[in-house]
C-alpha cells in the first residue's frame, strides 16, 4: 500500500458534518503527518442512517469501495467485540487487514451544540481522533502512559484508562489534552518508516 501512502481518502459517512469542517480536519491532518500525507480526498458514502454500526464491517465496506490510506467518520455508534483487540477504543478504530480507519463523533460533542465555541469543539475532537487513528493506520501504537509532545501537549497517540477516569472524564482529560504534534518517540518511528518532516522544517519554509 506504500504507492498510496501520500493521499487520505476522508469519507463522511452521513451528513451531519459539514464539508468545510471535513476540508478543516483534512488540512490539519496534513500538518500532522507533513510528508507522510501529501493530500487528501473528500468523499461521501451514503448510508442508511442507522443509531450503530459495526466497525468491522464499515471498514471492509470502506476498503472495498475506496482502497488505500482511508478514514471514515461517522456519527453512528461504532460497535465493537470487546473480547477482540483489534478496536483501540470506542471513538474509533482501524481495521489491520488494510488500512482504513474509522472515526464515531457521536459521543465527542457537547450534548446539544447550540454555539460556535460548541460546535469547534466538537471539531477539536474529532480531528484529535482521527489523529489517533490515522496514526495506527502509520504504524503508530498507543502509549499507556502519558506521553508529551515537545509542545507540552499530549502526543495524539496518548491512550489513559478509561476506567480511571470514566467517559467524559477521558474525553476532556485525554482527548481534549491532546495535541497536534506527535512525540520524540513518534515522531523518530514516523522519520525512519517514512521520512516524516518535523513541524519545525515547515515553518521555516513559509
Ligand atoms: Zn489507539
Ligand atoms: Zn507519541
Amino acid at each position: 500500500m506504500q504507492e498510496n501512502s501520500s493521499t487520505l481518502n476522508i469519507v463522511r459517512i452521513g451528513g451531519y458534518i459539514t464539508f468545510s469542517s471535513l476540508k478543516e480536519v483534512g488540512n490539519r491532518i496534513l500538518e500532522s503527518f507533513q510528508g507522510i500525507i501529501d493530500e487528501f480526498e473528500l468523499s461521501h458514502h451514503d448510508a442508511p442512517l442507522l443509531d450503530s454500526v459495526d466497525a468491522y464491517l464499515l471498514t471492509t465496506i470502506l476498503h472495498e469501495e475506496f482502497g488505500g490510506h482511508t478514514l471514515g467518520i461517522t456519527d453512528a455508534d461504532l460497535k465493537t467485540n470487546d473480547e477482540d483487540e483489534f478496536y483501540n477504543s470506542i471513538f474509533g478504530g482501524k481495521n489491520p487487514q488494510n488500512d482504513v480507519a474509522v472515526v464515531s463523533t457521536r459521543k465527542l460533542g457537547p450534548t446539544e451544540i447550540n454555539s460556535k465555541s460548541d460546535y469547534d469543539l466538537y471539531i477539536d475532537r474529532t480531528l484529535k481522533v482521527s489523529l489517533h487513528e490515522v496514526g495506527h493506520n502509520f504504524g503508530l501504537t498507543d502509549h499507556g502512559s502519558y506521553k508529551v509532545a515537545r509542545n507540552g501537549s499530549l502526543c495524539p497517540m496518548s491512550k489513559g484508562e478509561f476506567n480511571k477516569f470514566g467517559y467524559w472524564g477521558y474525553v476532556r482529560v485525554i482527548i481534549d489534552g491532546r495535541g497536534l504534534n506527535f512525540c520524540d518517540e513518534c515522531t523518530y518511528f514516523l522519520k525512519n518508516m517514512y521520512g516524516y518532516k518535523s513541524q519545525s522544517a515547515k515553518l521555516l519554509e513559509h
